[in-house]
């Protein structure tokens, strides 16, 4: 199969149709293998006009979901990363608190480098609690930022914050888009969902959608340095990993770096018409 036919194979088993058509803006699949692309480089594709990743930690936010972010931002559009915690307990040598403060301070700084904004919920490292409470907070911030796309944990995780994170991100985009949930700012409908392609989430997760992230990503890496724990400062090398994920992704969807999503189950469908 030639690299174009199995990029045409991968765009149509991206599913919904919507991603079809994303492909002739930044997802690239009108470009020819080694050429420029054709057409509408730059142009703004609707689902990612203002995507926001939310996590349950700054390192997820930034190394696993940043670099969708950072497109956004690239092509004129608006990008924000929402930690649920700071992630303050993931040192076992320094401090909880100046751990947190380090988590908050890295997070801004990286966020500045890819032209986005680094938002903060401060529940607990460890016991970020699914309830109304959390789900309303985050309900809030996408009525305020009103994202396109959002980008946020798979379920099939062995952390308890990242099941909680996702439980918590799905209802609150439904809090959110309902316009008889009386909040501060009125009724935002989020278009896309998608989850990230995390090494800690990775039980059941299938790739459907490739993004490409050529134009962002050594930009993306740089901000992704900000953080103390990115070349294994903590035990497991995020640099290496995510790096070699990026082109890893980037083989099997002809991109030159590359970042898989998955869709929710209701949305892999396909709307195919003949002629
Ligand atoms: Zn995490």
């Amino acid at each position: 199969m030639s690299p174009t036919t199995r990029r045409g194979f991968l765009a149509l088993t991206s599913g919904a149709a919507v991603a079809l058509s994303a492909a002739t803006d930044f997802w690239g699949a009108d470009q020819l293998p080694g050429q420029p692309p054709s057409g509408t480089t730059g142009g703004q594709n609707k689902d990612f006009s203002n995507v926001m990743a939310i996590a349950a930690h700054p390192g997820d936010a930034f190394f696993a979901m940043g670099a969708p972010v950072a497109m956004a931002a690239h092509f004129g559009g608006q990008g924000s990363l929402l930690s649920l915690s700071l992630g303050e307990r993931g040192s076992a040598t320094i401090p909880v608190e100046q751990y947190g403060s380090m988590q908050r301070e890295a997070g801004q700084k990286a966020a500045a480098l890819i032209g986005a904004k680094a938002l903060f919920l401060q529940y607990p490292d460890g016991e970020i609690p699914v309830n109304e409470e959390a789900k309303f907070a985050v309900c809030d911030l996408i009525r305020q930022h009103k994202p396109s796309t959002i980008v946020t944990h798979w379920k099939g995780s062995w952390h308890k914050d990242h099941r909680a994170c996702h439980d918590i991100v799905e209802d609150a985009i439904f809090y959110a888009g309902l316009p008889s949930i009386d909040r501060k700012d009125p009724a935002h409908g989020v278009r896309r969902l998608f989850f990230a392609d995390n090494w800690e989430d990775a039980k059941d997760f299938v790739a459907d959608t490739y993004l490409d992230i050529t134009a962002v990503c050594d930009r993306w890496l740089e901000a992704c340095g900000a953080f103390p724990m990115w070349r294994g400062e903590n035990g497991f090398r995020y640099n290496d990993y995510y790096g070699s994920l990026a082109i890893g992704r980037g083989c099997l969807s002809n991109f030159k770096r590359a970042v898989a999503l998955m869709s929710p189950e209701e949305e892999r469908v396909r709307h195919i018409q003949l002629p």
